[in-house]
């Protein structure tokens, strides 16, 4: 008997717990002990799950009872050229996607930015946040503390700020509703998306407003945040990066790579992305961004649930003159390039491959770097969808790609 059987047949005969394994053996018996466990209860055949290239240790904080690693292809989509902020120069974006023809949409759009010199793009705005609920007596007892938080900025953000060595408290915004009072507390969280980190920094500001007023703290999240929920103040406010990128097209352009016109770009973007999605009654307003965010997100090691605020984007289109202006401005992108998934062996490798793994100089640099270039891959993938339904070749692409 290996000894992931003999600890399979522990927990099978209740002596020991499935997530105590780690406790009697290495990470990666302790992951074969339940692949075993699973394939004899279950009749799975689990070897392609537990063929991975990492050692399983060193996905200690990233999952518990692990048991192998879900493998998805990983495409390469650009180059690109962005004249960024902060990212400069031409990147690579690796996508990781079981959706067939997504890489070769982006990486079609990528052409188009690349034969027209490259996307601007900015991170304008940087801060995550976290908003904790109080319970108050009443609307006076409300207002009182929103005028004492309002008052005393500098203290709370000294205390918030002891907890860290790299995040800025910006500002804390009271809401009020009856006896609820919400404060969200805006952070620039450098390199790093930041939940931890300002999770942690908001505890101990809470706790100044709970001994300084009568406020009580009732959750450290009061989903004002708001953290992996559709949420129109994600959108309007930001969360994380609010970062833009756009690029004008010559009519050649546009014709040489989407074999359609600028004007019926505009016209499927006015009509679709804009009073479609409005007409929905959607906070995104744009074709298909989320796609780029979420295979971008699963590569680089990134939050993927925060595709959720990913998709709080807006496409615009506009014809000037012979050429085709299109813009594509994301509210609230999560992303870090320290800490969470990012430390993964395979995520790693991806920021290599984009040249923005871990901290950046000066701190905060990498994460705006890397907001900036899935921006424009989330840009070249709306102008290559746009082309793609003005010219009517959707279906056949996913004839051709997907099957
Ligand atoms: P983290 O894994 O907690 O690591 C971030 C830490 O890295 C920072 O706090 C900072 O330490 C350090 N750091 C080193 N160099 C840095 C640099 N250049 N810029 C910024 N920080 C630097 O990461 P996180 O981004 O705060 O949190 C991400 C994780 O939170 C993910 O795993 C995510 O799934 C999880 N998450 C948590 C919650 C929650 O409510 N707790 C919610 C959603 C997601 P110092 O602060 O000491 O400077």
């Amino acid at each position: 008997m290996t000894d992931a059987e003999d600890l399979a047949a522990k927990v099978q005969a209740g002596e020991l717990r499935l997530h105590e394994l780690e406790a009697h053996a290495d990470h990666d018996t302790a992951a074969a002990a339940r692949r075993h466990l699973l394939a004899e209860e279950t009749g799975a055949d689990l070897d392609t799950v537990g063929d991975y290239a990492f050692d399983a240790e060193q996905a200690d904080s990233a999952i518990e009872n692990m048991m192998g690693a879900a493998q998805v292809p990983m495409g390469i989509a650009g180059p690109i050229p962005v004249n960024g902020g902060a990212a400069d120069g031409t990147h690579y974006l690796p996508l990781a996607t079981t959706e067939g023809a997504l890489v070769a949409s982006v990486n079609r759009g990528c052409s188009a930015i690349r034969a027209a010199g490259g996307s601007t793009a900015r991170v304008l705005k940087n801060a995550m946040t976290r908003a904790p609920v109080f319970r108050v007596a009443d609307v006076g007892e409300a207002a009182e503390v929103s005028s004492w938080v309002r008052a005393n900025a500098d203290t709370l953000r000294e205390a918030a700020e002891a907890t860290t060595s790299h995040g800025e408290l910006r500002e804390v915004t009271p809401y009020v509703v009856g006896d609820n009072v919400f404060l969200r507390f805006a952070y620039d969280t450098k390199d790093a998306m930041g939940m931890n980190m300002a999770t942690i920094a908001t505890q101990e500001a809470a706790e100044l407003v709970e001994a300084e007023t009568p406020a009580e703290l009732v959750a450290l999240s009061g989903n004002l945040c708001t953290d992996k929920k559709p949420a129109a103040i994600n959108a309007v406010e930001g969360r994380g990066r609010t970062v833009a990128a756009d690029v004008l097209l010559s009519r050649e352009q546009v014709e040489d790579r989407f074999k359609t016109t600028p004007e019926a770009i505009a016209e499927a973007n006015t009509r679709k992305n804009l009073v479609g999605s409005a007409k929905a009654g959607s906070l995104g307003f744009n074709a298909h961004a989320a796609n780029t965010i979420a295979a971008a997100f699963l590569a680089c090691g990134q939050d993927i649930a925060q595709v959720v605020e990913g998709s709080n984007a807006i496409t615009t289109v506009d014809v000037r003159g012979d050429e085709l202006y299109a813009s594509l401005t994301i509210a609230s992108l999560e992303v870090g390039t320290v800490g969470g998934g990012t430390k993964l062996p395979t995520q790693a490798e991806a920021l290599d491959v984009l040249g923005v793994r871990g901290g950046g100089d000066p701190a905060g640099a990498n994460a705006d770097a890397l907001a900036e270039v899935i921006c424009t891959g989330a840009l070249a993938g709306e102008l290559s969808l746009l082309g793609a339904l003005a010219s009517s070749h959707l279906a056949s692409a996913h004839e051709e790609l997907g099957r």
